[in-house]
């Protein structure tokens, strides 16, 4: 049985592809979304979820959110004794679904398709297989979400050259995506985005409004006070959406708020934010050349499009409704979960390929002679160009500059921008000249092959001879090798994760301790019910630990709701 997991910045998701259809597993607390959070405890347990995102704000030192922005580099986290690095903590998510896949199945996982963003990096790509590595897993195939997203439209059944765009907002990113239907393949024609636009932003609109209106500062509350608001304005800004107007009340001190906002003047606030997304749906319809009116469906996925200016703006720009019947959190695990069934052979999805696109320009860097026959290096010589469907492999032919050469060192790079030192350089490779010959007799071909895992091959061939040189990347700092990867295994082996069946109450421990930093005026009581909620799981008798659980869950619901 292969899972399909959607692997999000802030919620990660897992599934299969079953009799009927893609189908999601809930995680231990009985959700379908678990918190990209991870936290240590301080007998070095890890704890992964919705628990660890309570521990954000109680133990903050021990806590860490947001790290699929980090992958792809060697940037290490320390949480307790240990540090961990981006593949690490995503490898912990993973072995969380992993377990809620087990868990709801009875079965063993050990393969996985795994969605990732469409403009996703060589390096960011290599650096998900290794997370999925160090899960025990075998990432059989990584799908762009907004491949995932159409396949949970079920849009490989729509007529051959329907066209569609796939409008992406999440916690902090935003992806555009266009999407054509070809002969039963669907394949990814252009896509775009702002790797720092979602959700967030949208809340830290809504914040800098109340703190006006109230007159606060933010920089003067503790990280707890903070934390607190944070997430008063999260639940207003998803009620906002649904009744047009929403409120918090806040015991802030000794001052009670009570700040109310509607619609209207959300979106106004947020007219920079809406006015930020229409360039990458601008950029990604010009890739795809194609007008507003050529686009048979427009889709939208990811939990903060749910806000109402999101439809508002698509409709305006896009002159029509766009469909989001699909869940929009779920869309793109639900996709993951059609492609895993894809994979496994499913006949149901037999005729349907997938293709996909490489996410930026690569090329290598060139010196060119200006109008004076002066030499001017630094130049970028595309060779893929972005939003090619892959698998692609093209070649060009190079000469060096001068006569007599005898290296020529060939430099690669990704990225838009016509001088290299803009663009990210991925590696080089050096080719011996044979000497005495002229630039024309030392021409060398450059093919570049880039695969639908996003791997690139360099393939370097010196005309004359025939002599070929293959591209082994140098080493890229950001990304494990295999040696390490065995190394980390082992390591995380090590670790000691809460059985899942004991997350229940970690859980409600870490809620209680976040309450107990928020509420001061409820110490006393929260304490309390610590202690008693202890006595209790010391007991270890499963029926009173599930019984006291659920009544002290309770108590913690009414002592949120009243203070
Ligand atoms: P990611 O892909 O980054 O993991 P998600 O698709 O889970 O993100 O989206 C998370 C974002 O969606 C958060 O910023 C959250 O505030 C926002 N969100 C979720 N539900 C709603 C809602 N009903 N209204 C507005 N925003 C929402
Ligand atoms: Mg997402």
């Amino acid at each position: 049985m292969i899972v399909g997991i959607d692997l999000g910045t802030t919620h990660s998701l897992v599934g299969t592809y079953g009799a009927q259809g893609p189908v999601l597993y809930p995680n231990a607390l009985g959700d379908f979304l678990t918190p990209s959070v991870i936290s240590i405890d301080d007998d070095g347990h890890i704890i992964v979820g919705q628990a660890a995102r309570d521990r954000l704000v109680s133990h903050p030192e021990a806590s860490v959110a947001t790290f699929k922005r980090w992958m792809g580099t060697p940037r290490e986290t320390r949480l307790g004794q240990q540090n961990f690095r981006p593949e690490e903590l995503s490898a912990l998510i993973l072995r969380s679904l992993v377990a809620d896949a087990e868990a709801a199945t009875g079965k063993k996982i050990t393969e996985a398709v795994i969605s990732v963003p469409a403009y996703f990096s060589d390096a960011q790509r290599k650096a998900t297989r290794a997370a999925g590595q160090l899960a025990g897993l075998r990432v059989e195939r990584l799908i762009n979400e907004p491949t995932a997203a159409a396949l949970a439209y079920g849009l490989q059944e729509k007529h051959d050259g329907a066209r569609f765009l796939v409008f992406d907002l999440g916690g902090g990113t935003f992806d555009v995506s266009v999407l054509e239907m070809f002969d039963g393949v669907v394949e990814v024609h252009a896509s775009a985005g702002d790797n720092f636009l979602g959700g967030e932003d949208f809340l830290d609109v809504m914040e800098a409004a109340f703190c006006a209106d109230e007159k606060i500062s933010v920089g003067a509350l503790s990280p707890q006070e903070h934390g607190q608001l944070r997430r008063r304005l999260e639940l207003a800004k998803r009620e906002l959406g649904a009744n047009g107007s929403t409120g918090i009340e806040w015991r802030l001190g000794d001052r009670s708020i009570a700040w109310r906002i509607d619609e209207e003047r959300f979106a106004k606030l947020s007219e920079s934010l809406v006015q930020r997304m229409r360039a990458p749906l601008e950029r990604a319809m010009r890739d795809a050349r194609l007008q507003p009116a050529q686009l048979d469906e427009i889709i939208l996925v990811g939990g903060a499009s749910r806000m109402p200016l999101v439809a508002r703006l698509v409709s305006r720009m896009f002159g029509r409704l766009p469909l989001r019947h699909v869940n929009p959190d779920q869309a793109i695990a639900l996709g993951a979960c059609v492609a895993a069934g894809l994979k496994a052979r499913d006949e149901r999805l037999d005729e349907v390929i997938l293709t996909d696109v490489c996410p930026y320009t690569l090329g290598t860097k060139v010196s060119r002679r200006d109008e004076g026959g002066k030499e001017q290096t630094g130049f970028f010589a595309p060779i893929i160009h972005r939003n090619s469907t892959v698998p692609v492999s093209r070649e060009e032919v190079f000469q060096p500059m001068r006569d007599n050469q005898t290296k020529l060192t060939l430099e690669i790079y990704q990225g838009e921008n016509p001088m290299v030192e803009r663009n990210i350089k991925l590696g080089e490779l050096d080719i011996p000249l044979p000497p005495h010959r002229s630039m024309a007799d030392n021409a060398v071909k450059l093919r570049f092959t880039y695969d639908i895992n996003g791997v690139l091959q360099v393939e370097a061939t010196l005309m004359a001879s025939q002599q070929r040189y293959e591209l082994v990347l140098e080493q890229n700092p950001g990304l494990l090798d295999p040696a390490d990867i065995r190394a980390r295994l082992e390591a995380l082996d090590g670790i000691k994760i809460h059985p899942r069946s004991k997350q229940e109450n970690v859980a409600m421990m870490a809620r209680a301790e976040r309450l107990y930093e928020e509420y001061v005026v409820a110490r006393t009581q929260l304490q309390q019910w610590i202690a008693n909620f202890r006595s209790v799981l010391e007991s270890q008798d499963e029926h009173l630990i599930r019984e006291h659980r659920r009544q002290f869950g309770e108590a913690l619901d009414s002592l949120e709701a009243s203070v």
